[in-house]
């Protein structure tokens, strides 16, 4: 989410490129044009394209200072914000921690969240801190400087909750109407942005009886969004944390993209297992004890965070977080707008979209996959952009681990009317059983909303073209997509990436693991004899000195009867 400004400057220069110097770029640099790239030339871009970013963008996260350029970066908090409160707190925090001190680890764990996240919490209503956060949303200054003359980037203080930002992102849409005269915007939102046009869309369209008065809105494109919920937040946020091994190894390797031989060996040694049983009790113990009453002052106060949960985990967070009567009145307006987007808008995102097709406004989805999700997350075999689930991004694919497929012999869950099939080259997804298995699209090999620039054609396509677009209208523009250097080419068998081997299979067959396992028992075992052997030596030393000592005294008894007796 942090790459949300190099993003967007990125997918407006590929914008750009598409558009204005199209051909003179595609004759010098392509030998051959694809259908879809002839028909992208070929496009009016005739309505105002509004983007409704994500989390983390560049224009609220600042501490605001008389220039921007001194601004103090408070999202993501940085080293410097971190490091003195690890200093203060962390030697007291493991010992509070391993000794079972729960009620003193869980008051320091407060005043270290106060350190991190106080900067940038809110008050009890959710309003954020007047001298922090964004710049001013101006229709003048936000025009994107790359020049594509009709797209709009919506910036926003992503602390505030939906209603507020859906409420915000409705005054943009006019002041953009207006300054373009258009009577119609086109919509693109990513990662958060999805929570905040959803919720503008139930107000102003679907809910709306007077929709037809002003019938403004001319397509949307659904981007890898938070709209049913990002398993790294909602699961941290409801305590549905799972420890798993295997789930472990697969996300530091995806991390890193090489296998690390040392984190195999100790699976090999079985030592992963007992170690996070004896954390996740100390987790359970810490929960237990009211981990989350300690973040009433930080957390709790962001109602952005609920944009990111589903109703189900938005429910256990009411129960976790604003647990008591005390609680729930403090924070009524925090509640009530996560009430609303959770129980009025969330359960109709599937009516919305369809909607809007009935309706005759073009809509796409695009999920993006290929990499693990937090293996602290409950059921982290889930296979995600590293950060949404395929499944919550897509509106309901079926996907496997990143480990696994589906298998040879699969056949896809749903019939879907148009006949043909929605499962992946690759075996890792079933888009069948999406909401709208027609217009979903895929991009294997891409994290999350980073590199979306590769997005530039599908999103002109989905927006520009006559006819509402499927995943059957272009060839090379079909349901599954992957990331190849700088471009986003159809997923195909010439191009499948090799078939992925379980995790735990892996690590059976890696000698080198092995054979690293083996050198650290030996290194264990003889840290293990050494005190052993320095103990018996010790032993040893004592008792032979003792022997000697009697032996020597027994001597010096002997002696005068000696005399006697010469
Ligand atoms: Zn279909």
């Amino acid at each position: 989410m942090k790459n949300m400004k190099k993003w967007l400057s990125v997918i407006l220069s590929i914008l750009l490129l598409t558009t204005c110097f199209s051909v003179a770029a595609s004759a010098e640099e392509k030998t051959e044009k694809t259908e879809s790239d002839i028909a992208c030339e070929q496009l009016q871009r005739d309505v105002p394209l509004i983007l409704v970013t994500g989390l983390g963008g560049q224009y609220h996260s600042g501490l605001l200072t008389e220039t921007e350029e001194d601004d103090v970066r408070i999202w993501e908090p940085t080293m410097e914000i971190i490091m003195p409160v690890i200093k203060e707190h962390a030697f007291s925090l493991v010992s509070a921690i391993l000794t079972k001190n729960y009620d003193k680890a869980n008051a320091i764990l407060k005043m270290a969240a106060e350190g991190i996240f106080g900067p940038f919490s809110c008050d009890n209503n959710g309003i954020p801190d007047p001298d922090t956060g964004k710049k001013e949303n101006s229709t003048d200054t936000l025009r994107n400087p790359n020049g594509y003359a009709n797209s709009y980037d919506f910036l926003f203080d992503w602390r505030y909750d939906v209603v507020t930002l859906a409420e915000q992102l409705d005054a943009y849409v006019k002041q953009v109407m207006e300054l373009t005269g258009s009577d119609k915007v086109a919509f693109v939102a990513t990662s958060m942005g999805n929570s905040i046009l959803m919720t503008y869309l139930y107000k102003t369209f679907y809910t709306n009886e007077n929709y037809k008065d002003s019938n403004h809105i001319h397509s949307a494109v659904f981007i890898a969004g938070t709209m049913n919920g990002v398993a790294n937040c909602e699961d941290p946020f409801s305590a549905n944390i799972t420890l798993n091994a295997e789930a472990l190894v697969r996300y530091i390797e995806g991390l890193t993209g090489t296998s690390v031989p040392v984190l195999r060996a100790l699976y090999k040694m079985g030592i992963f297992e007992p170690v996070l049983t004896y954390v996740g009790e100390l987790v359970q113990g810490l929960v237990d004890n009211g981990l989350y009453d300690s973040v009433d002052s930080t957390l709790a106060t962001i109602p952005g965070f609920h944009a990111l949960m589903n109703a189900e985990r938005y429910t256990q967070v009411r129960e976790l977080i604003y647990n008591t009567p005390d609680k729930q009145e403090k924070f009524t307006t925090i509640l009530a707008s996560g009430d609303f987007f959770h129980y009025e808008v969330q359960p109709n995102n599937v009516n919305i979209i369809q909607k809007m097709k009935d309706s005759g406004i073009r809509t796409a989805v695009f999920s993006q996959y290929g990499y693990d999700i937090l293996p602290i997350t409950s059921d982290n075999d889930r296979m995600s952009d590293g950060t949404i689930t395929v499944t919550a991004s897509s509106f309901g694919a079926i996907s496997t681990a990143t480990d696994e497929t589906l298998g040879q012999d699969y056949k896809q869950a749903k019939e879907c009317p148009c006949g043909k099939n929605h499962v992946s080259p690759d075996l890792q997804i079933d888009a069948s059983t999406c909401a709208f298995a027609d217009t979903t699209w895929f991009g294997r090999d891409m994290f999350h909303v980073f590199d979306s620039a590769l997005l530039a054609k599908l999103i002109d396509l989905v927006t520009y073209s006559e006819e509402e677009i499927t995943v059957w209208t272009y060839e090379d523009l079909p349901q599954y997509l992957v990331r190849e250097g700088d471009s986003l080419v159809p997923l195909t068998q010439e191009n499948l990436p090799d078939p992925p081997v379980a995790i735990e299979d892996s690590i059976a067959q890696d000698e080198e693991a092995a054979k690293l396992a083996t050198t650290i028992r030996l290194i264990l075992a003889a840290v293990c004899i050494f005190p052993v052997l320095v103990i018996a030596l010790i032993v040893f030393a004592v008792v032979r000195r003792k022997k000697k000592k009697t032996a020597n005294a027994k001597a010096a008894n002997e002696e005068p009867a000696m005399q006697t007796t010469t």
